[in-house]
């Protein structure tokens, strides 16, 4: 055997796992946690809707009214991730619906965006997680590739991060979210800001400089001004 052919024998790469070379049926991806989502597997987010509508990947499955996949314009240049469902959430099967999402319209409104035109929201986890508790890392886990796919497909310019857990799912950052807010992050070549999460400034209404509400006002002028500057590059 010649030595080019003999060295080529010790060519070996890591098994991309990707649509084209993975076989899985799409029932198993909605019943088993274990089951890998592979990059790419979805063409469509109405394809990935319709598993998630019967998904029982997580503990999170048998309570929930609705599974919440998302709102807005899958188009959008700026995708926002929450953490999880709550009650009007789970009632409606939108996300981002009840008094913490009304308040994130207004934020985005102050800088001129609306929230079914430039903006794509979703969840760290798409099942309402009983009483409002934090997503386990667990339920996180099994709902991970589902928002993978999202961003893959969505694509945005910017990935607003909504709290810490948020940050921490998309990520793996584990710091406080007064800690980084405010702060531009690369992840997977996507620009990310981690804000506060709105329902925070409900319960912080003061407007008084170094507050979280004009906290927040700083930072969401710093995603329009970012934004601005991508789409009109000099
Ligand atoms: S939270 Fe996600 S992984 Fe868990 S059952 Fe709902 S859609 Fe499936």
């Amino acid at each position: 055997m010649p030595n080019e052919e003999q060295i080529n024998l010790f060519d070996w790469h890591e098994p991309q796992t990707t649509a084209a070379n993975v076989t899985v049926e799409p029932e198993e991806i909605s019943s088993n946690s274990q089951t890998p989502i592979p990059a790419g597997f979805y063409d469509t987010l109405d394809q990935l809707t319709a598993h998630c509508q019967q998904c029982q990947r997580c503990d999170l499955a048998p309570s929930r009214t609705h599974v919440v996949v998302s709102r807005g314009n899958p188009q959008a240049p700026l995708l926002i991730i929450g953490e999880g469902p709550g009650q009007q959430e789970d009632e409606t099967g939108l996300p981002f619906v009840g008094r913490a999402g009304q308040l994130l319209d207004k934020i985005l409104a102050s800088v001129k965006l609306d929230s079914q035109r430039d903006t794509y929201i979703c969840n760290i986890v798409k099942c309402r997680p009983p009483g409002n508790r934090t997503p386990t890392s667990e339920e996180s886990a099994a709902c991970k590739p589902y928002l993978l796919e999202q961003i893959r497909l969505v694509n945005p310019k910017i990935i607003l991060l909504t709290g810490a857990t948020a940050v921490r799912g998309v990520t793996g950052d584990k710091r406080g979210i007064t800690k980084i807010r405010g702060q531009w992050l690369t992840w997977h070549n996507y620009l990310c800001m981690p804000i506060l999460h709105p329902a925070y400034l409900l319960r912080n209404p003061s407007p008084e400089p170094g507050k979280p509400k004009w906290l927040m006002w700083q930072d969401i002028q710093a995603v329009r001004a970012k934004l601005d500057e991508l789409s009109n590059p000099a």
